[in-house]
């Protein structure tokens, strides 16, 4: 699939993206009542590591279980936001091209612009065990932006 070349985005779309980001988070972990203490996400945004671990702790545990949705997410948006110091935010995973602002806008945490994303969708519906042989991060991500719309 042919990349789509969309402009870079701005400064200030970045900013507004960012700052898009980081109230979601702060409403995430107010409304899941994740403790953000222990993961870390109070006092470092480059928490990921630390995120992975507290997920794989809490696998098998059923009360946090539930929440795991929730710690996903909040592991896009900490995802999100490291792609944004990086300078790599907006671009598609998949095939390199940017994500256009409005896809982004409503829906920060994108990592694949719409192309590829219904390509995924597309190929999730018509093979339910494709998802299987996806990497775990992809089957969340799949899973979980289906659910959000
Ligand atoms: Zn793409």
């Amino acid at each position: 699939m042919a990349p789509v070349k969309n402009k870079p985005l701005t400064k200030k779309q970045l900013d507004q993206l960012k700052e898009k980001l980081l109230e979601e988070r702060q409403t995430l972990i107010q409304s899941a009542s994740v403790n953000a203490e222990e993961l870390g996400l109070t006092t470092n945004v480059d928490v990921s590591d630390e995120v992975d671990a507290a997920v794989a702790d809490y696998e098998g545990s059923q009360m946090l279980r539930f929440k795991n949705r929730e710690l996903f997410y909040i592991k896009k948006i900490e995802k999100a936001l490291k792609k944004i110091d990086a300078n790599e935010y907006g671009e598609c995973t998949e095939c390199d091209g940017m994500i256009k602002f409005e896809r982004l806008l409503a829906r920060p945490t994108a990592d694949l612009c719409i192309q590829c994303k219904e390509e995924a969708e597309r190929e999730e519906s018509s093979n339910i065990y494709g998802r299987m042989s996806k990497s775990m991060g992809k089957t969340i991500d799949l899973s979980s932006g289906a659910a959000a719309r």
